[in-house]
């Protein structure tokens, strides 16, 4: 163990945590992982698994005892448009992830950590630049000034310039990306936090042949989706190189919702028809822009959406019809 690298995961539980962890044991490292759950669909990888609440300065001062070579901040309240957009959340969404980032800021300075990664969102830029669904702007420098269309969006802005303040008046070594809608196997596909290519799985799978699914909003609405896999590969890149960030860590091949469900059909080898129904949306148009991180990093996500569907169906239609 003395020579390894020595990573803490926060929020190891969730999605893109326990994909993350997977990475790093895979790479050599000592990885410590905690979350208020186990992961959902298998067990963790980590060396050392931590139940307890990163609201609570306790548990953090405990999960923080020592110092790290890394430390991956994704425990976050979050959810897909059903969670985010209905404004039912907003106040625990704002509380309990903001308490989060100041503790482990705070602990990270103290215990004088390596690196500090911390999952921002796509969800902190200006609505006012996503009302084109053709033309959506979403390059880093375009965040100010500040206009985001949630609660959500407002505590990653919040929690980015968190982690910027310590590194400018601390020298906390930092470093800060903005996910566009990450997806795949492992991830919540149910239950009302699930996004929309999970939910949309879910549909198709629950749907005979011929039959209808329901989608909320006209489906015009744009979006991209980056595979999870391409995810963790832009987090690890992004931790090993000097740049700080933020940068977009997402894909840039845009789909309409609808355009998105004709892909799952595909997939799944149904043809179903569309119906509209009322729903929480969120932007008209979102993509990432790409520019800086192959500026920075000398590299970009370019796996195509329909490949990671495939994987993402099947998935799920292995949950529902097993
Ligand atoms: P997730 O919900 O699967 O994972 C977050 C984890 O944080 C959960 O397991 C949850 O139990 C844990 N958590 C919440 N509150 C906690 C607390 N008080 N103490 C300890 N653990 C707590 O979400 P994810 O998709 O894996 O996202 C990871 C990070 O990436 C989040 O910060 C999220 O905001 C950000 N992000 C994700 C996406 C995406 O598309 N998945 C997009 C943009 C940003």
């Amino acid at each position: 163990m003395s020579n390894k690298k020595r990573a803490l995961v926060c929020g190891a539980g969730g999605f893109i945590g326990s994909h993350l962890v997977k990475k790093l044991k895979n790479e050599g490292y000592w990885v410590r992982g905690v979350d208020l759950k186990n992961p959902d669909f298998s067990p963790t990888e980590a060396d050392e698994f931590i139940l307890g609440d990163l609201r609570d300065q306790t548990v953090c001062r405990n999960v923080l005892d020592q110092s790290f070579d890394e430390v991956y901040q994704l425990a976050a309240d979050m959810g897909g448009a059903g969670y985010i957009f209905t404004g039912e959340h907003d106040a625990d969404v704002m509380h309990n992830s903001a308490s989060i980032n100041l503790n482990i800021v705070e602990l990270a300075h103290k215990q004088k950590v390596g690196k500090i990664f911390y999952s921002s969102s796509a969800c902190m830029y200006p609505s006012y630049n996503q009302e084109d669904p053709n033309n959506p702007k979403c390059s880093e420098d375009s965040a100010y000034p500040a206009a985001p269309d949630s609660e959500y969006g407002w505590e990653k802005l919040f929690s980015e310039r968190l982690y910027l303040s310590y590194f400018r008046n601390y020298g906390l070594n930092v470093r800060i990306a903005r996910f566009h809608n990450i997806f795949g196997p492992l991830g919540t596909w149910k239950g009302g936090k699930e996004k929309a290519p999970a939910a949309l799985c879910r549909k198709v799978a629950e749907a005979k042949d011929g039959g209808e699914i329901e989608i909320w909003g006209d489906g015009e609405q744009t979006r991209s989706f980056l595979y999870i896999d391409e995810c963790i590969e832009g987090v690890r890149r992004l931790m090993d190189s000097n740049f700080t960030g933020p940068v977009n860590i997402g894909s840039d091949e845009m789909v309409t919702i609808n355009q998105l469900a004709k892909m799952i059909m595909k997939s799944a080898g149904k043809k179903l028809t569309i119906k509209h129904i009322s729903g929480p949306l969120g932007v008209r148009g979102r993509n990432s822009d790409n520019t800086l991180i192959k500026e920075k990093l000398k590299w970009a996500p370019s796996q195509p959406l329909q490949d990671g569907l495939k994987i993402t169906y099947e998935w799920i239609n292995k949950k529902i019809n097993p």
